[in-house]
């Protein structure tokens, strides 16, 4: 199996070679039992721990990430996904029984889950280390083989993920590459498509999978929005708020986008902000080692086109093309149609708007595209309902921001705009497998001669009377 594992320079017939190798192994069975998906997990943990410092290097070269963020976010992420899947896995790999209705009994119902078969799975550049490993852990731990493809916008972590997957895991290939090596890979067939990035080339993915039917998962993003009102707890909701926006300088898919303030909430919150991101990355944040850097050059110039736009600034608004670096900046007043409040910021800039209650905040929300994750920070009951009522979210968070992500049995995902299907814990190991329905019913008594032809008018009297009742779609109980 360690000769499927594979790191590539990228020859014209090699992807397809690729894909036809993975799924020669996965044909021979050799990832379907529990032992060789523990291998799996283990070893990807053994990468982990025995490479450490090589990763973090990596991180900072791309994102100027600091030691603590990278284990918070990156390296201890992954861990904990692995370690959750190595103790459940005897458990998600059984069989689920299923209730059988009384008309068709006796028989077993049984739900197998069975691996899919060769996964492809295509990472972006913000998290380009958990973002790439987690998806695979679900990949691997229900069976699957697997072709990775990291973020060439994170080409320090990317090439370290090459050289060392293939190293620690069997049936895992890693392709590296930007928009050409991505299209080949998506002209093969693969079982399932698990996309995180962007939603244009979401649709990409979405359609190149059509045309082999291939199911996907699309993680993407979008502006999440902030309720606060004045029965937050200010200051903890400041730090919470300035630790969720800030973090890998604001480049995270569940970032607090922007906020939507009460009046009575708005001017704590505002006077709060600035106070916390000083605590937080010291009067200039150019010099803390925990304030990141924007990824490159384009979206440096698309983040500092944002600033441009006006608004009034409470925190911030200083950067330096050179370094890349743009400080944690909070704005009011924005101008009626910046972009800053159409288009995902995905960096360091947090507008704060003004609404007057929980209703306005919910009519602003629902008038835009479904969030990947809404944010809450209010100990008012009703305003808590009413946002879990009439809005829909990939998540809802109250009094905290991000940290969802970090309970591994709460599904991860997105809805409508922000993305189909879901990840983590259990969710993950369901979503890279094939829930197979499996029936046996005895022979004798043959308890089906009933609905066999020739029909009489008793036979049917009898079958609208024992079928129909307990059928959940055909039958209503009465
Ligand atoms: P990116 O530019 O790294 O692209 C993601 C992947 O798509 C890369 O591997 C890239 O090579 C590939 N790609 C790019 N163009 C392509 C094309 N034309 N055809 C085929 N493949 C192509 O990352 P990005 O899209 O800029 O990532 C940021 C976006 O992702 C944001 O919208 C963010 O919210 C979202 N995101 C979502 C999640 C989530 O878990 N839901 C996590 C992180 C980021």
């Amino acid at each position: 199996m360690n000769g499927t594992a594979a790191s590539i320079a990228l020859q014209d017939q090699e992807i397809p070679d690729i894909v036809a190798g993975l799924r020669a192994a996965f044909r021979t069975g050799a990832t379907r039992p529990a032992a060789w998906r523990r291998r799996q997990l283990r070893g990807l943990r053994s990468l982990l721990t025995t490479h450490t410092q090589a990763i973090e290097e990596a991180l900072y070269d791309d994102l100027r990430k600091g030691r603590t963020e990278s284990h918070v976010t990156e390296i201890g992420g992954v861990l904990a996904e692995i370690d959750h899947a190595l103790r459940h896995l005897d458990r998600w790999m059984k069989p689920r029984r299923a209730a059988v209705p009384m008309n068709l009994k006796p028989a077993t119902a049984r739900i197998h889950p069975e691996p899919l078969g060769v996964c492809l799975i295509i990472a972006p550049w913000n998290y380009p280390l958990t973002l790439t490993l987690n998806p695979l852990v679900g990949a691997l731990a229900a069976g699957n083989a697997a072709v990775v493809k990291p973020s060439e916008l994170a080409p320090a972590t990317s090439a370290l993920i090459a050289s060392l997957l293939p190293r620690y895991v069997e049936a895992v290939a890693v392709v590296e590459g930007a928009v050409e090596e991505t299209t080949l890979l998506l002209e093969q067939r693969f079982d399932h498509i698990f996309y995180t990035g962007n939603g244009t080339v979401g649709r990409i993915v979405a359609a190149a999978a059509a045309r082999n039917l291939t199911p996907t998962t699309l993680e993407l993003g979008g502006k999440s929005p902030v309720f606060i009102d004045e029965t937050a707890d200010m200051a903890v909701a400041a730090r919470r708020l300035t630790w969720g926006k800030f973090t890998n300088a604001g480049q995270t898919c569940v970032a607090p986008d922007y906020v939507l303030a009460t009046p009575a909430a708005r001017d704590s919150l505002l006077s709060a902000l600035p106070e916390t991101i000083r605590e937080m990355f010291g009067p200039n944040p150019r010099t803390s080692s925990d304030y990141g850097r924007i990824v490159n050059d384009r979206h440096f110039q698309r983040l500092t086109g944002l600033l441009a736009e006006g608004g009034d600034l409470i925190a911030g608004g200083v950067s330096d093309a050179q370094e890349r670096y743009i400080a944690p900046t909070v704005l009011t007043d924005v101008p009626h149609g910046a972009l800053v409040m159409t288009e995902e910021i995905f960096g360091p800039i947090l507008p704060v708007l003004t609404v007057r209650d929980v209703h306005e905040a919910i009519d602003f929300i629902n008038a835009r595209d479904k969030p990947l994750s809404l944010y809450a920070f209010t100990r008012d009951k009703t305003a808590r309902q009413a946002l879990l009522d009439k809005t829909s979210s990939g998540g809802l968070v109250y009094n905290a921001s991000m940290i969802h992500l970090g309970v591994p049995n709460l599904p991860f995902g997105g809805i409508g705009e922000s993305g189909m299907g879901a990840y983590h814990g259990k969710t993950s190991f369901d979503t890279f497998s094939h829930l197979k329905s499996v029936l046996s019913k005895p022979t004798r008594p043959d308890t089906l001669r009933l609905i066999y032809a020739p029909h009489t008018s008793r036979s049917f009297a009898f079958i609208a009377k024992a079928v129909t009742r307990t059928h959940p779609v055909l039958g209503r109980k009465r």
